[in-house]
This record gives structure tokens, C-alpha cells and sequence, in this order.
């Protein structure tokens, strides 16, 4: 047994697993780009360990002990992140938050509800909503991910466009520091008390501590929730129908604009002739619920849209969390991803056409779409989705990377931003400079190594290999 595992086992008793199976489960995330390399027997490393804290205090005494030995450790929620933030090697200790789960208060009065940062999201949601109330965050893997892991990556649920993404909905946190200590931020509505050091821990990625509590504001539950459908000819038009009715001040909870591929496939029946489908949902009391679908309905009708079976959307509600396994199609020699990207209005047309023409172009690519689903005032997000199978297996991993250098080109190059809500993992770290700028990597550099000068949380995860720590 290596020396760290004995210390960690003097320190944490059996809370430290070294047994096959657990270290082989905790290997990786839901990257494809792992999976794939699973798949061809040249997958991430078994870690050294997995550790299972069930305390702030025992969170602490592992982030002791690994730096004193300067071993890497690489903190796991639910594993459901898609960018490779979790990908171990031969010598890292892993931290996994399953041992800190569960409710640790809930108040009506104040809108407030504390977990433990490896408490599943679906279970808090269920928690909530036992109370009447609700957290209101739904990304499509709730029933994946931990409290924990949608605050490091900075996440966003299907309901973004009215209740805000997760940095929204976070009050305050509890931080276990790479040192070991423990900071734990003000629980108060807003503050004018400096730069707000809840967002140090919004996405980074398990790279400067380990979230152990987190502080939801919450909602009353929605009196009513209704949907409402249109078409447009097209994804341009589309889009600007919501700039127009997020521009007015109406919030629907949803709004999702399919472009023409993704219209027929996922609606066959309600949008089988290659234009753009909308659909939205909108929630709160019934007056509020009744003027908003009043008053999108004129905006659209206004640009040309057409109304269409509402009905959709409660099909919608019902499919929307089935979610698809990427093992079949790799065995069949197909690579595929999702891209997520945001964009000010002017430019999302222009980048949905450049990603799109860039995918068209790659080697064995057999699909490229694109919907939008979290609207701002200012602009709207794009998700691409790719499928492609190359004439040889062996070239499934540097079609991957086309693919993707394809539509990030097109970002970068069209004034968009690249990540909106997946994060950056090892998948984005090498392009993170064109987000953030020469000034920007420096500056996360210097506060990487301000707090971990020996780059032991997490390394490559976020700011590339050879620079964090540097
Ligand atoms: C089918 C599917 C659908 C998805 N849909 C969405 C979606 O709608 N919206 C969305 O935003 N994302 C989505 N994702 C991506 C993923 O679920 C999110 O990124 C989620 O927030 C990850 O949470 P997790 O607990 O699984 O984190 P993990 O995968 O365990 O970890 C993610 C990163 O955070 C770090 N981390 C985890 N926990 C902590 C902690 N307590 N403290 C510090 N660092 C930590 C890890 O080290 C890693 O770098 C989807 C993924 C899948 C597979």
C-alpha cells in the first residue's frame, strides 16, 4: 500500500476504498472521449484510492493529508459532467461527496434550503417539493448530478429563462480550501462587501476546494403551468421571436426553438415539414401565466409565427429527462457530442450557419443540428449536436476533435462565447484563452497558485496541464 493510502487510512479509517471495482468507477465522467478510449482498452487510470468523507472535517483532514504527501485529488459528485472534469491517473486520490448527502435545513418563511454538497439533484428538488416549494433547477441529468457538482460547473436547467441558471439560485456555500480550511460565505440576499467569493467556487471545476454545503433560494411551487407552440420558417426567425419577447419583459420558465433537423425529429407529428418549432412553458400565479401567453402569442403572430398544438409541450415535459446512452451508437463506430455555446442576438444566426457548414464539412459526419433553450435579455444560447462515423474506427477520436474544432472556430471566430453551461473540463481547457484572454489565464493561474501553489486539486481540469500552477 502506498504511503499516502496509509496516512489516509490512519487519518479517515474506512472511509478509504481500494478495492477494484469503486476505483474503476470512479475513473472517469460521462465524457464520450473516455468512454470511446474505454471502449478501446486505453481508458483514464485506476486513482490510488477512493476516498468517501462524511464530514466538513473529514473533507478537510483528506485535503491535509494529500497535500502534505503531494498527491492530486480529483473531487467526484455525481459523474454525470459531459467536458472530461473527472478523468483520473495512476497516482490521484479521489474525493468522492457521496458520504456527504441530505437536507440540513429547509425554511419556508425565508425561501432558503441547505444540502450537503453530494446530495443527488433530483432528491433535493423532491425534498423541496415535499414543502410546497421548489428549487426550480432542472437540468436534464438532475437525477445524475450532486448539489455539489452543478455549483462547480456552473450549470443550467431547463427552466433558466425565467428562475436563472445555478449562480442565480445560490445564497451561499460552504468551501473546504486546498489547505484545509474552511470558509463558509454570509447567508444574505445580496452584498456590497467586495468581489463575491461565491463565484471563485461557480465553476471551478473541483480546481480551488471542495463544495461541502450549498444554500438554494427558493420558490413557492407555481400555481399554474401552461405551454403554448409555434412555428417559423426558419431558426432566424425563430430567434428573433424570442429576442422580441424577452426584449417586451416576458419570462416564460422555457423556451426552446428547434432548427429544422431537430424540429422533425424530435416533433415528427407536430413539425414534419422543415421549419422551426417553439416551444414554451410558463409558470407562476394565474394572472401572470394567462397575460404572458396573451402577450407572446401577439409578439409572435407580430413576426410571422404560426400557433401550434400546446399539447407538444406537456409531451415534452414527460420525455424530457430520458437520458440517451452514448455506448450503443460508439459500438456501432459512430461518434457523437453535444456543444453548448452563448451568443449576444446579432450574432446567433450567423454561428448556427458557420458551426453547421464547419460540421457539414468533417469526414464521415452523418448529422449536424442545433437548438436554443436558455434565453437572456441579451442574447440566447446555441446546443449543437453531432453524429459522424468515419470509414475507420481508429479515426473516431480525431474526428471527435474536428468536430468540435469545427464549431468552436465558428464561435470564436463569430464573436460568441464557448461554454454556456457544460463547463470547461479537459474537452475546452486548451482553447479557455480565447474566452478569457492571455489576461485572463494569467490571472486564474495566479489565484490557482495563491491557493494551491503545488496545483494538486484537480490539474488539467479547467486551466490546461502545462500552465495551471505554472
Ligand atoms: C445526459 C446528460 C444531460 C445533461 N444535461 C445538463 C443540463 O441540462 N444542464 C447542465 O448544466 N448540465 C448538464 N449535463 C452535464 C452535467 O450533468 C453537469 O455538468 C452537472 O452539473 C455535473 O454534476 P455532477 O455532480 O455529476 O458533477 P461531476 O461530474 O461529479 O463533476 C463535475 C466537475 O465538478 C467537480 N466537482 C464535483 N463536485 C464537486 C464539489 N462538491 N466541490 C468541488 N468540485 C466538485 C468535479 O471535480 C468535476 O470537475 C448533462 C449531462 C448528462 C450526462
Amino acid at each position: 500500500m502506498s504511503q499516502v493510502v496509509e496516512r489516509l487510512r490512519e487519518g479517515l479509517g474506512d472511509r478509504v476504498k481500494v478495492d477494484e471495482a469503486t476505483r474503476d468507477a470512479h475513473r472517469r465522467d460521462w465524457w464520450v472521449l473516455s468512454e470511446l478510449q474505454d471502449l478501446q482498452g486505453r481508458g483514464p487510470e485506476r486513482p490510488l484510492a477512493v476516498v468517501e468523507p462524511q464530514s466538513v472535517e473529514e473533507v478537510s483532514r483528506t485535503l491535509t493529508i494529500c497535500r502534505e504527501a503531494r498527491t492530486h485529488v480529483v473531487t467526484y459528485g455525481g459523474g454525470s459532467g459531459v467536458c472530461g472534469g473527472i478523468r483520473s491517473e495512476a497516482g490521484d486520490v479521489i474525493l468522492s461527496t457521496a458520504g456527504l448527502s441530505g437536507l440540513v435545513d429547509v425554511d419556508d418563511h425565508n425561501l432558503t434550503a441547505t444540502f450537503r454538497a453530494g446530495t443527488n439533484g433530483l432528491a433535493a428538488e423532491e425534498e423541496i417539493q415535499s414543502h410546497g416549494l421548489t428549487i426550480g433547477h432542472w437540468p436534464q441529468s438532475i437525477g445524475l448530478a450532486s448539489v455539489g457538482g452543478l455549483v462547480a460547473t456552473r450549470s443550467a436547467g431547463q427552466f433558466s429563462t425565467a428562475y436563472g441558471n445555478i449562480e442565480d439560485m445560490i445564497l451561499d456555500l460552504e468551501v473546504v480550501l486546498p489547505d484545509g480550511q474552511v470558509l463558509r460565505t454570509r447567508r444574505t440576499p445580496r452584498a456590497s462587501a467586495g468581489p463575491d467569493l461565491r463565484h471563485l467556487f461557480l465553476g471551478s471545476e473541483g480546481t480551488l476546494g471542495v463544495i461541502t454545503e450549498a444554500t438554494f433560494s427558493l420558490r413557492p411551487l407555481p400555481e399554474a403551468s401552461r405551454g403554448q407552440a409555434f412555428h417559423f420558417t426558419d431558426l432566424d426567425a425563430g430567434v428573433e421571436g424570442i429576442r422580441r419577447i424577452l426584449r417586451d419583459g416576458f419570462r416564460p420558465a422555457v423556451v426552446r426553438l428547434y432548427d429544422a433537423k431537430e424540429s422533425g425529429r424530435n416533433f415528427p407529428d407536430d413539425c414534419p415539414d422543415g421549419r422551426s418549432f417553439l416551444i414554451l412553458l410558463h409558470e407562476g400565479p394565474e394572472e401572470l401565466v394567462a397575460a404572458q401567453i396573451a402577450g407572446v402569442a401577439k409578439r409572435c403572430a407580430e413576426i410571422g409565427g404560426t400557433e401550434a398544438n400546446a399539447a407538444t409541450v406537456d409531451h415534452w415535459l414527460g420525455e424530457r429527462n430520458n437520458v440517451p446512452g452514448f455506448d450503443v451508437f460508439l459500438e456501432k463506430g459512430i461518434i457523437l457530442d453535444t456543444i453548448e455555446i452563448a451568443s449576444t442576438w446579432e450574432h446567433v444566426a450567423p454561428i448556427y450557419r458557420a458551426a453547421i457548414a464547419g460540421l457539414e464539412k468533417v469526414d464521415g459526419i452523418l448529422s449536424a443540428s442545433a437548438h436554443t433553450s436558455h434565453a437572456y435579455r441579451s442574447g440566447t444560447n446555441l446546443y449543437f449536436t453531432f453524429l459522424a462515423r468515419p470509414a475507420e474506427r481508429e479515426a473516431m477520436e480525431a474526428t471527435y476533435h474536428a468536430c468540435w474544432r469545427s464549431v468552436l472556430d465558428a464561435v470564436v471566430a463569430g464573436g460568441g462565447g464557448i461554454a454556456h453551461h457544460h463547463g470547461i473540463g479537459r474537452v475546452r481547457s486548451g482553447r479557455l484563452v480565447e474566452e478569457v484572454g492571455p489576461v485572463g489565464i494569467d490571472l486564474l493561474r495566479t489565484v490557482k497558485r495563491a491557493l494551491d501553489p503545488d496545483d494538486l486539486l484537480n490539474p488539467g481540469a479547467l486551466l490546461p496541464a502545462s500552465t495551471a500552477g505554472a
